[in-house]
């Protein structure tokens, strides 16, 4: 018995400072976890954490230092940039409670939850899943994964992007409404979390479009940084 046709790649994301690659089982996202993007979005900030997914293989991997190309998708006109920060599962567990969930990252990296604005509003507006507005390939471009064996536990830090040079987002993860270790047990009483999983935990304010050529720049201090070009 074999495959009936070459099965796919597994998708990967180095680690950084090492040849090591970390494989990804799932992309997780988290909906509005700083309070002014909730506001900007036109809700008060004070909902409880919802997710939603991206495939694994939506996954740009940019090295360190490198300029990841993305290419502009389509059926949009107002595609717009969400700087990250992502947190990487190295452990299987269910219902896991915010105590514990320490030991359940791997790492950490900075990505980019690319959205695509118009198709996302009309799906909301009209009751409909956002697949088609977040889950499209190449839309989730991340950095090197850094160990948390080398970090030790990240609470807080500048989480920035600048587009062409100019700032766009520029807030802390000490902000987010539901730290790592609350969207921990929140996700994990959905899913059962496995290594391999990706958590992008929200966007700050700030988002904004991004047309073909722009350069987008960014980071998450102690973690590291991203630079994608939009082609
Ligand atoms: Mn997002």
């Amino acid at each position: 018995m074999g495959y009936v046709f070459a099965a796919p790649a597994q998708p990967v994301v180095p680690v950084a400072g090492s040849t090591d690659l970390f494989p990804v089982h799932r992309v997780y996202c988290v909906g509005r976890n700083y309070e002014e993007h909730a506001k900007e979005m036109g809700f008060s900030g004070r909902e409880p954490p919802f997710f939603f997914s991206k495939p694994a293989d939506a996954v740009l991997c940019v090295s360190e230092g490198a300029t990841g190309e993305m290419p502009y998708p389509s059926e949009t006109s107002n595609l717009h940039h969400e700087m990250e920060f992502v947190v990487a599962i190295g452990k299987r567990g269910r219902r896991i409670a915010a105590a514990d969930a320490l030991s359940y990252i791997w790492g950490y990296a900075a990505g980019l939850d690319m959205t695509r604005r118009d198709l996302q509003g009309e799906a909301k507006k009209q009751g409909r899943p956002w697949e088609v507005g977040k889950a499209f390939d190449c839309s989730a471009p991340i950095g090197p994964i850094k160990p948390i064996a080398k970090t030790g536990e990240i609470r807080a830090g500048r989480i920035w992007l600048n587009v062409n040079g100019e700032k766009r987002q520029d807030s802390d993860v000490s902000k987010l409404i539901w730290n790592v270790s609350e969207t921990i047990e929140h996700l994990s009483k959905y899913f059962e979390l496995q290594p391999g999983d990706l958590i992008f935990t929200g966007t700050p304010e700030g988002v904004a479009a991004v047309k073909r050529g722009d350069l987008l720049e960014g980071g998450v201090d102690g973690v590291g940084t991203l630079r994608v070009r939009v082609k």
